[in-house]
């Protein structure tokens, strides 16, 4: 829910997605903040049959930028790896966007000159 959708909400509603936030929000132990990667790459050899299209993979990577334009790249190389990597980094996508909806309902409530409790 983006800040467009909470402003259209009645103060009650507000208040009540609040509560249920506050509710059941849990840090999920498996979060990761990275990119997850699904690549085909070519490989060196001239003669391969990747040259003619038909590449090597899927390769799958979680990936991860950090600051002064450095990026941190992990290859994935079990099915259980690839499988961990995916749902945490979906479980961190999910926890950052319910701290940004609980981060707009506390910015949109005092601008109605409501108390935030
Ligand atoms: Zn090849």
């Amino acid at each position: 829910m983006s800040k467009n959708e909470l402003q259209r909400f009645s103060t009650l509603a507000l208040r009540q997605r609040k509560a249920h936030l506050l509710r059941t929000l849990t840090f999920p132990p498996d979060a990761l903040h990275a990119s997850f990667l699904e690549r085909f790459l070519k490989c060196g050899h001239p003669n391969c049959h990747c040259r003619q299209g038909e590449k090597h993979g899927p390769f799958f990577y979680l990936s991860r930028c950090l600051p002064k334009r450095q990026m941190r790249t992990l290859l994935l190389k079990e099915e259980s790896q690839i499988l961990t990597a995916r749902h945490g980094v979906e479980a961190y996508q999910r926890l950052l966007e319910s701290l940004d909806q609980l981060s707009w309902i506390n910015w949109e409530l005092p601008r109605r000159g409501d108390p935030l409790q």
